[in-house]
């Protein structure tokens, strides 16, 4: 099979290889789609870590090629999504506090063992989820980063009437634009350097889309006296600085994007005490996988119209670096190098 491996940051290739047959409960997935994410991103820089040589690529969805022994509730040809956040430790603080995706020794297929960026990948049958026959195989990669989005809103415990500010306009903000929207906000503003992403947010709802430098006056416009709700979804040092003057007096902060690590930003406790603001952190997808297929599968999500790019294993250095109007890359690892551009 043919797989990109990622030797050290920025030193990737694609290679020819066998697939590690399934061992006892695994499955081996034929990938048919996986996103690209941030994180491979940050991955390929080298600011965020990961166990190389690696293949990443923890977006994913497929067909089940081979079962291994052990495996008693999949059959070869199931449709699946993988959940890629693997516990297997139970014995951590935070495990045994009922918090396994805060587990000290989470492993990640596609940053700590291989992924979704290849033709193949053995999966642990307990990471994967049978799609619904209508959903599109795309839509099955895409199930994993709306299932941190889901674990995201649950944090933020968002109410029917609130008003919310999304900062960054990338699919995971417009993804959050549409949840929130669902769950009853009655006002989204979102802001965007692109005017691509700043017109798709226009699309999906929000009552305004601007640059960030707008964002202030405007949310003091709109809501007068500040958002209920800010997501940040970018992961720059200034935006998150940004977003924490922007609510009202007992406003909350949705820190979504990941900043660099290390990375120290310049905040007042004073104004964080006197006004009461809550800053919370979200991190990954304890339990909301069944819940994101249950959600695009209702079709209430618009997520295709989100992929703006599609590549195969030899088109992904471009991937890799990506354009400023990407939305949501899609690799196609069956899709042969010569097949240009759909
Ligand atoms: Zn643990």
């Amino acid at each position: 099979m043919r797989a990109i491996v990622f030797n050290t940051p920025g030193n990737y290739a694609v290679v020819e290889r066998s697939p590690i047959p399934p061992g006892y409960g695994d499955v081996m997935v034929r990938v048919e789609a996986a996103g690209l994410c941030g994180t491979d991103f940050r991955i390929n820089k080298g600011t965020s870590p990961a166990k190389f040589p690696v293949v990443l690529g923890h977006e994913f969805a497929g067909v089940i090629d081979e079962i291994g022994p052990g495996v008693k509730n999949f059959v070869v040809g199931d449709r699946v999504s993988v959940d890629p956040n693997i516990v297997d430790c139970a014995e951590c603080a935070a495990c045994r506090r009922g918090q396994p995706h805060l587990c000290d020794n989470l492993i990640a297929l596609g940053v700590d063992i291989d992924g979704g960026f290849a033709q193949y990948c053995r999966v642990p049958s307990r990471q994967i989820y049978k799609l619904p026959g209508q959903m599109d195989i795309e839509e099955g990669a895409m199930v994993e980063p709306v299932s941190c989005c889901l674990h995201g809103l649950d944090l933020l415990d968002l109410r029917a009437g609130e008003r919310v500010v999304i900062i960054g306009g990338g699919f995971i903000g417009l993804v959050l634009l549409q949840l929130c929207l669902e769950a009853g906000a009655s006002r989204v503003i979102l802001s965007d350097p692109s005017p691509v992403k700043r017109a798709v947010a226009l699309e999906l709802g929000a009552v305004e889309a601007v640059e960030p430098e707008r964002l202030h006056s405007l949310t003091k416009a709109e809501f007068t006296d500040g958002a209920d709700v800010v997501v940040e979804a970018v992961g720059r040092t200034e935006t998150v600085e940004q977003a924490l003057k922007l609510p009202r007096k007992g406003g909350r902060i949705l820190i979504f994007g990941v900043a660099p690590k290390g990375a120290p930003v310049n905040f007042s406790p004073y104004d964080i005490f006197s006004r009461e603001l809550s800053i919370i952190g979200s991190f990954i997808n304890p339990f909301t996988f069944s819940r994101s297929i249950e959600i695009i599968a209702s079709g209430r999500l618009k997520l295709k119209q989100l992929v703006t790019h599609r590549l195969s294993l030899d088109e992904i250095a471009a991937g890799l670096n990506p354009a400023p109007d990407m939305i949501k890359g899609m690799v196609l690892p069956q899709r042969a190098a010569s097949e240009r551009r759909r």
